[in-house]
């Protein structure tokens, strides 16, 4: 709200990136309003959410970016990237190609996105366990790699959701203050 706006200390850009289908949406839904769809909802232009929460303190509204299909056609803009100081780079534990695209996306991240972006690798719909084609432990190795943070999350079941956000949030907080 206004009043929040303006006792805020902090306000963070963060976008979603990955494939199409790896349940980016939903997840910004599930943090931004406690949300689930079980339909894909195409939308056009690029959406974000704010959530205001509190992280040590600081009161901080973050801002998340959404893409809005574009990623089908990887014509993601640099804009989209711009002032972003953390990414969600999401891919689906059992779509084994979404985990292989995971490259691409940091390669595009590295290029548009600022030096010290706090970046996440999520492992989302870990609640189709049945359907696994990534392992945790290869997706929690290959983050160990390339520095990045790591969780398993599932949009559906509420799991692990604003852990991700949190943590990212409290990174970004740590190299900025
Ligand atoms: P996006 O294209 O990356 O934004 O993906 P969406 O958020 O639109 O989700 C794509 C599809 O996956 C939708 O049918 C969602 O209902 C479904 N989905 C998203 N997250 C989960 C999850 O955690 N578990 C399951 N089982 N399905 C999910
Ligand atoms: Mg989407």
């Amino acid at each position: 709200d206004d009043a929040f706006d303006e006792e805020c200390d902090y306000l963070f850009k963060a976008v979603l990136i990955g494939d199409s289908g790896v349940g980016k949406s939903n997840l910004l839904s599930r943090f931004a309003k406690d949300e689930f769809r079980l339909d894909s909802k195409p939308t056009i232009g690029v959406e974000f959410a704010y959530r205001n929460i509190k992280v040590r303190d600081k009161l901080i509204k973050a801002q998340i970016w959404d893409t809005a299909g574009q990623e089908r056609f990887r014509a993601i803009t640099s804009s989209y990237y711009r002032g972003a100081l953390g990414a969600v780079l999401v891919y689906d534990i059992t779509r084994r190609s979404s985990y292989e695209s995971v490259g691409k996306w940091l390669v595009e991240l590295r290029e548009f996105g600022g030096e010290d972006m706090v970046v996440i690798l999520v492992g989302n719909k870990c609640d189709l366990s049945e359907s696994r084609e990534v392992d945790k432990e290869e997706g929690k190795a290959f983050a160990e790699e390339e520095g990045l943070c790591f969780m398993e999350t599932s949009a559906l079941k509420n799991l692990n959701v604003e852990q991700v956000f949190l943590q990212m949030i409290t990174k970004i907080l740590e190299i900025t203050s």
